[in-house]
């Protein structure tokens, strides 16, 4: 069954088309990765799925699990699985990422018709995933990824998936700032979480990142558009060749 749907997506942000008929499909269980320059409208694509304001869908449609995503407020969204890991994920000073992980994680469970987890069940679960991502016990008493390292924030991430569990994550380059161990270690945390009913979509201008996490499709963006789409070798084939080609035919 398709998980994700995106059909002939047309976005504007400022009045400029930014999308022009975007067309992608994600079967449950799968991995696919989108690559592309900059500029390509990779984040822009990630952003509409999760429902950031700002940008305004002028043709096409999401179907998640079948049903119209565009019609879904952004926590509606998040309740139903739909998760992003931003390219540059938000500070917020003042709410202690453990209160914030609480506060988040209830609340999705409370709009699944799921019980809270009790204090203890919490501090059970995340001591347990954020010891498996190296997080420190310490870095999780601080504001919402407040001074936090690059790689720290990108564990931090994959710490809300670990524990939101979502359907459908996206992972907007999660390898721009990782040296080469927290790079391993986040993608161990992301494999982890690899299973027959969990698509990712990976956004990378990469192929090293997608020698950790290996991918069932990879697809490449230029311009607006999925111009080009195939298995994992096409990474190491654009990897040979750059992204040229394909913004020359696109444009
Ligand atoms: P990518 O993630 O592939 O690098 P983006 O989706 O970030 O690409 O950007 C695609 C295009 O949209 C770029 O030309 C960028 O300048 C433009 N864009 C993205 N967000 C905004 C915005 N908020 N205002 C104006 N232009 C934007
Ligand atoms: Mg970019
Ligand atoms: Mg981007």
């Amino acid at each position: 069954m398709a998980l994700l749907e995106v059909k002939n997506l047309q976005v504007r942000v400022e009045e400029r088309e930014i999308l022009h008929g975007l067309t992608l499909t994600v079967e449950e269980g799968q991995v696919h990765a989108i690559m592309g320059p900059n500029g390509s409208g990779k984040s822009t694509l990630s952003h509409v799925i999760a429902g950031k304001p700002g940008y305004e869908v002028t043709g096409g449609e999401i179907l998640f699990k079948g049903e119209d995503l565009l019609a879904m407020e952004p926590e509606e969204r998040a309740a139903k699985g739909v998760f992003l890991a931003f390219q540059y994920p938000v500070e917020i000073p003042g709410v202690a990422t453990m209160n914030f992980l609480r506060t988040a994680l209830n609340a999705q469970r409370k709009a699944r018709g799921e019980g809270e987890f009790s204090t203890p069940e919490f501090l059970k679960k995340v001591r347990e995933v954020a010891g498996s991502l190296g997080i420190p016990q310490e870095m999780l008493k601080r504001g919402v990824n407040v001074g936090f390292s690059g790689g720290e924030k990108k564990r931090n991430e994959v710490l809300q998936m670990a524990l939101f569990q979502p359907s459908l994550c996206i992972l907007d380059e999660m390898d721009s700032g990782l040296d080469i161990d927290a790079l391993r270690i986040a993608s161990e945390g992301v494999n982890a979480l690899r299973s027959p009913q969990r698509s990712m979509v990976v956004i990378t201008h990469y192929q090293r990142l997608l020698n950790y996490i290996v991918p069932d499709v990879v697809h490449v963006m230029a311009k607006g558009r999925v111009v080009k789409s195939g298995g994992k070798e096409l990474a190491l084939e654009l990897e040979a060749t750059g992204y040229a080609q394909y913004t020359e035919a696109a444009a």
